[in-house]
């Protein structure tokens, strides 16, 4: 069976990667270079803490994936619990987050909600007077996206994929470029709705999000996200990664400001000091493309006889990557059914909806 990939990230490499595993011939069509798009530009935030018992276990099957290649090449997971918050006055996210720490502890994740005292206690550089609800899921860590994706990338010439960087895909059908491939899949990040036009519509917005580094910082931390303030930190490098959420304005895939703004750099400035009391000199900001769909939830499976798609993460596509990819490439070698399949079906949509931008995914920590 022969298959073309297109896209060069975390989830096109692993896909790619997986596919050959399983005795595919497989061609995979990068327009820049490995992990050249999102991938390269993520955080790399991973938890299980999803209240959805689906999502929960795909996020819990990426986790054991991500752990058992650590310690390959330069890629490291580093275990590491995520903490989720609500500032006082707050009320509609406290009700969310005691809600669904519920809903997470009766599908069985290692997940509590714990008093401000104990936080503090147990990462005593955290401000938590303030703080009305917390919760932290044990089973979480974080990894470099960048290295991951290239590891899987050298994995998968290892099994035999041929990887094509500066070729962008043009699809037409199960062609490529004008040649045939038996199934097709696209897991174009951003320019995944134009990757696939000529096929059919697909429902996904790119938008943009902002990160930065800080100068080393010696403070010990969780993955922690603010929801009042909708700001998430972890270490990173020795120093601190600091990010924000949505901007939630479309955003054309080919043109978009790659640099930080400065009002995300004074705003770190604010979050910072509203973690740890204290803020910290930059070292590196950057921006990145995240994608959304109308409901939130990702398109996943496939779209056209033997096209697939894999694609609208949500900003949640890193840390699932290694389990979306796993079940795609047995559905499209071996035929193997899978629930998500199903439930992030593509065709759930016409592809011309008309959809607001919404933060994180829909039925997540953060909803
Ligand atoms: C600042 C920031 C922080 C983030 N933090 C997190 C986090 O902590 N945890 C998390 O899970 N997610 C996070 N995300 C989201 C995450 O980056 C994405 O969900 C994930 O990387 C998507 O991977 P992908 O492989 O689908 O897409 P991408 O990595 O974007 O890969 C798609 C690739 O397709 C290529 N391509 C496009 N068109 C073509 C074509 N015609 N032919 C060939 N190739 C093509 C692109 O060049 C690109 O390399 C973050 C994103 C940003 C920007």
């Amino acid at each position: 069976m022969h298959v073309a990939v297109i896209g060069g990230g975390a989830v096109g490499t692993t896909t790619a990667h997986d596919l050959a595993a399983l005795g595919a011939e497989v061609t995979l069509f990068e327009a820049g270079a490995v992990a050249e798009g999102s991938s390269g530009r993520a955080a790399g935030v991973c938890y299980d803490a999803f209240a959805d018992r689906l999502d929960a276990d795909l996020a819990t099957r990426a986790l054991d994936r991500f752990r058992d290649r650590s310690g390959e090449g330069a890629f490291g997971f580093e275990d590491r619990p995520y903490v989720w918050l609500a500032r006082e006055g707050d009320t509609r996210t406290v009700e969310a987050i005691e809600s669904h720490v519920e809903r997470m502890r009766a599908n069985g994740l290692d997940v509590s909600l714990v008093s401000a005292a104990e936080l503090g206690d147990r990462w005593p550089a955290l401000v938590t007077d303030d703080v009305a609800c917390a919760a932290v899921a044990e089973n979480a860590g974080c990894a470099d996206p960048a290295a991951y994706t290239e590891l899987m990338a050298a994995r998968a010439r290892e099994a035999g994929v041929t990887v094509r960087e500066q070729t962008p895909a043009r699809l037409d059908g199960r062609a490529v470029n004008g040649d045939e491939y038996d199934a097709v899949v696209v897991a174009a990040g951003a320019h995944t709705r134009r990757v696939c036009e000529p096929v059919a519509p697909v429902p996904i917005k790119p938008y943009r999000v902002q990160a930065l580094v800080t100068e080393s910082v010696d403070i010990e931390t969780p993955q922690l996200y603010d929801a009042s303030g909708g700001y998430y930190l972890r270490p990173r490098a020795g120093g601190l990664l600091v990010g924000d959420g949505t901007e939630p304005v479309e955003r054309d895939p080919d043109d978009w400001e790659r640099e930080a703004d400065g009002w995300f750099l004074e705003a770190c400035e604010g979050y910072e000091r509203r973690a740890l009391a204290r803020s910290f000199s930059v070292e590196r900001a950057w921006a990145g493309l995240c994608t959304a769909t109308p409901d939130g939830n990702p398109l996943f499976g496939e779209l056209t006889e033997g096209v697939f798609v894999a694609a609208g993460w949500q900003g949640h596509g890193f840390m699932r990557a290694p389990a979306f990819s796993e079940i795609l490439a047995n559905r499209v070698v071996s035929g193997i059914d899978h629930e998500a399949l199903h439930a992030f079906s593509p065709t759930r949509f016409d592809g011309d909806e008309d959809f607001e931008i919404v933060e994180g995914m829909a039925r997540n920590v953060e909803g």
